[in-house]
């Protein structure tokens, strides 16, 4: 089966969450279950200085309003990626001197709309011909970036009376929707019935997220508990009626590990390698990692980590409020994060009330990410709401026991320990309450 998959980020060359790690890891995965995977991209820098061998296939002619002028797309290989490649060559959209969403100052740019419509609209000419050589039987849209790609094979499908390739939509995180003021729907050029409530119109506004929730043929999301949740009022952010409607074409598939990246036999990055038969190997990294932050050089003291955005999403502050009280039992604690400025600058806090038991460090730095897995003893996610949550998952790789809240994806990954399950199916710590006494308790 040919299949497109449509996403903003792909890890290594460009990410900023979990999506990166999934869109990177998806594509080899169902190649070896023989599926033929291309994936199409925003020219991104990164992304058009990681393409190989590359082809133009074609300049792209989109609707008036998207008025990317000169946009071509090419074809060609991304050696980093194991997969090849469209790549949208859009300067005038995808060059620019901030990050893939936003500026340096975290503002979104004005023309979000029209920069990722050009995905969308880009994914649907695939799907209708534009490369003569390969088109895909199945479009896989991911998250708000990528959601117009089914509105835009509907309205093909309704212009030529034909039927379209299938499409599937998966919802990364139903937080993050891509809302736009009503007006700008216009420059999309989609059929002006769209913009209503069986449509992209959510309250007076444009919704992305809301257009690959409607128009793709499929839904998923990344996992099984998220996939419930999010078919309620407390956590369907809005949305919950549309995904109640299509509940029998809504699926929650766990999220992976890619283990060509996240193994801690075979992990460059580590001081050490280890595994479950060489866990005496896994106390070099906590040494390592105790000396690199300037922890007290503490063998039985274990060391409780955070590798995290710093959002409200994530429950952080719980962990602040449970820092004292876990540092007076003995224990260390190391984050690595980055995103709210008051959050970073309580952890900032935390660190220099506790030197030596503390450490914090602000950024984004995958190596350290992965120094700071393997040489923890305990990995926590206190999250409000998780779709599937991969740190934890990679606590599980690395024999870092998962200490996390029972939502979502989290509750789906992690058996909590107790007497009866300790010598059977336990695999980490999980409360319900969120709180600090919670956290603290489990
Ligand atoms: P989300 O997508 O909500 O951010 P996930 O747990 O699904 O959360 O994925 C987060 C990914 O980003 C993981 O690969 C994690 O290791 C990585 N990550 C998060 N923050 C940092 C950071 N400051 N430095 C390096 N990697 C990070």
């Amino acid at each position: 089966m040919r299949v497109l998959q449509v996403c903003a980020e792909i890890f290594p060359l460009l990410k900023t969450g979990g999506l990166a790690d999934v869109a990177g890891a998806l594509p080899p995965a169902l190649r070896a279950q023989g599926a033929d995977v291309r994936v199409l991209l925003p020219g991104f820098a990164s992304i058009l200085d990681g393409l190989a061998e590359a082809v133009e296939v074609g300049t792209l002619a989109p609707p008036a309003g998207m008025s990317a002028s000169g946009a071509r797309l090419l074809y060609g290989h991304l050696p980093a990626c194991n997969v090849d490649a469209y790549v949208i060559d859009a300067p005038a959209y995808y060059h620019r001197a901030g990050g893939p969403y936003a500026d340096a100052d975290h503002h979104p740019y004005a023309d979000n709309h029209l920069r990722f419509a050009l995905l969308g609209w880009t994914a649907a000419a695939l799907a209708q011909g534009h490369d003569p050589y390969w088109a895909p039987a199945v479009v896989h849209a991911h998250d708000w970036h990528a959601a117009l790609a089914p509105a835009y094979l509907r309205a093909a499908a309704e212009a030529r009376h034909q039927r379209m390739p299938g499409s599937i939509y998966t919802v990364h995180n139903l937080a993050y929707q891509g809302l736009f003021d009503a007006r700008q729907f216009g420059d999309l050029r989609l059929p002006a019935h769209f913009f209503a409530m069986h449509g992209v119109e959510f309250h007076g506004r444009l919704n992305f997220m809301k257009a690959g929730l409607y128009y793709a043929d499929r839904i998923s999301t990344v996992s099984p508990t998220y996939a419930r949740e999010i078919q309620g009022p407390e956590q369907g952010c809005g949305l919950d009626g549309l995904l109640r409607d299509r509940a029998h074409e809504l699926s929650g598939i766990l999220n992976g590990v890619d283990e060509s990246v996240w193994n801690p036999a075979t992990d460059t990055l580590l001081e050490s390698h280890y595994d479950a038969a060489r866990l005496e190997l896994k106390a070099e990294c906590k040494a390592a990692l105790q000396r690199e932050l300037g922890l007290e050089a503490a063998a039985g003291r274990p060391i409780f980590c955070v590798v995290s955005r710093l959002t409200e999403q994530k429950g952080l502050h719980l962990v602040l409020q449970a820092l004292p009280a876990l540092v007076a039992q003995g224990a260390q604690f190391a984050l690595l994060g980055s995103g709210d400025a008051g959050l970073e600058t309580s952890f900032r806090a935390a660190a220099a009330a506790s030197p030596g038991a503390v450490a914090v460090k602000l950024g984004y730095d995958e190596s350290f990410a992965h120094r700071l897995i393997a040489g923890s003893d305990v990995i926590m996610v206190p999250s409000r709401f998780e779709p599937c949550g991969l740190t934890q998952l990679y606590g599980l790789q690395y024999g870092t026991l998962p200490l996390v809240r029972r939502v979502g994806g989290l509750a789906d990954t992690v058996a909590d320990t107790r007497l009866e399950t300790l010598d059977t199916d336990a695999t980490g710590f999980v409360f319900d309450e969120f709180s600090a006494a919670g956290l603290l308790q489990a």
